[in-house]
Formats: structure tokens, sequence, C-alpha cells
């Protein structure tokens, strides 16, 4: 499957539609969730053009890898939930349920959030 560049989150990562951004670098966009899932629900997005974590870890460079997962922890801490503990969760492909075919880590906080 080719990457579609008019995924929704491809059109956030242009500036076409907003969204409440809480991190943007280089490599890495960060924004709430548009319907949350937890308290805290936040998206974490690389900035090229990957599919999923397959994809991600196949094609992106290391530094695309490193800096991206940085960025998911220091937004972790930002959000201040890294004290109390957080969860990640990337689907992948359709026995997930991945709805948007851009790689994105839901960052998910702010309670118990059950097993
Ligand atoms: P997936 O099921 O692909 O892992 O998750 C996609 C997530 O994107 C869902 O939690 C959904 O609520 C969120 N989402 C879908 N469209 C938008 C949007 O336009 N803006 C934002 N901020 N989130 C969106």
């Amino acid at each position: 499957m080719a990457y579609d560049p008019n995924n929704i989150f491809a059109r956030i990562l242009r500036k076409e539609i907003p969204a409440r951004t809480v991190y943007e670098d280089d490599f890495a966009l960060a924004f709430h969730d548009i319907a949350p899932k937890a308290p805290i629900h936040v998206l974490v997005i690389p900035k090229g053009p990957y599919i999923s974590i397959a994809d991600f870890g196949e094609t992106a460079s290391p530094e695309e890898i490193t800096c991206f997962w940085r960025a998911v922890s220091k937004i972790a801490e930002e959000q201040g939930l890294t004290h109390d503990g957080f969860r990640l969760i990337s689907n992948s492909g359709p026995n997930s349920g991945q709805e948007v075919p851009h790689f994105h880590v839901h960052l998910f906080g702010g309670t118990f959030l059950g097993v």
C-alpha cells in the first residue's frame, strides 16, 4: 500500500486542518486526539510519510527513529505523566482498527488506565 499524502494527519502536518498542538520539532508533531479516550490523550506522529510502525521501522533513518521516540518520552514528561505513569499504543493495519494511515502513537494518561 502506498502512503496517501492526503490522509488527515498529513493534512494536519501541512497545517491545512487545525489541531491542538502540544509539541513540535523537526521530526515529530503531537496534538490532542479529537475524541479523547482518557483525560490526556495525545497523538504523536513523525513528520515523514510512514504508514505504520513496520514502515517507519524499516524505512525511516536512525536519526528520525531516535528523535521520534525521544520526542514521545519528552511529551509524556511535559504532560506531567512520568511520575504516575502512562500508556503508549500504536495500531497497525486492519485487524488493529487503524483509522488513519499515517504512523502514530497514542499517549494515554491522567487516570488509572486499567489492565
Ligand atoms: P487509529 O485508530 O488510527 O489508531 O487512531 C486515529 C485517532 O485519530 C483516533 O483516536 C481519532 O479520534 C483521531 N482523529 C481522527 N481524526 C482526527 C482529527 O481530525 N484530529 C485529531 N486531533 N484527531 C483525529
